[in-house]
């Protein structure tokens, strides 16, 4: 079975204000208050007709946990909490599947993300990346060689 899971930061929601990390770390609320990039309604629609939509965004603690959460209520409401992953910033997200789900995961697992490093930890553990390409993060580098999305509607599964 295949299964999707779709970062937050830079990927469906607006990270790029200034000194974002510091302030997501320290400041109550921080998320919550970010915008979410066009298309985010094929999103939730995808999430209320598949259960095999998942987020899976890292943290830096449990306050910005609850305003993640907060966000995707807004944004995300056809999510079920059983559809929602957290980790810890720096966490490898390929070995917090592997452990919540209690198995290797394989080409059928897709991680949409906009951190390079992410997708190549995930392929190195068996999966398919797809890197988000936005304004921001637009692969000029040419680092990525994998699966590209520009546009959140044209995300299917
Ligand atoms: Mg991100």
């Amino acid at each position: 079975m295949k299964r999707i899971f779709i970062d937050m930061d830079g990927t469906i929601a607006k990270f790029n204000v200034p000194n974002a990390l510091r302030r997501f770390a320290t400041e109550k609320g921080f998320f919550r208050r970010l915008g979410a990039y066009k298309g985010i309604e094929h999103i939730n629609e995808l999430a209320k007709n598949k259960e095999q939509i998942y987020i899976l965004s890292a943290s830096p603690n449990m306050y910005a946990d609850l305003d993640k959460k907060n966000w995707l209520r807004r944004y995300l409401p056809n999510l079920q909490e059983s559809q929602i992953i957290i980790c810890r910033n720096g966490e490898n997200k390929a070995k917090v599947i592997e452990r919540k789900f209690n198995t290797k995961i394989t080409k059928d697992f897709f991680l949409l993300d906009d951190y390079t490093k992410n997708l190549t930890d995930w392929e190195n553990a068996g999966g398919t990346g797809i890197k988000r390409i936005t304004t921001v993060s637009d692969n000029s580098t040419g680092k990525w060689k994998g699966l590209i999305l520009k546009q959140l509607e044209e995300l299917y599964i």
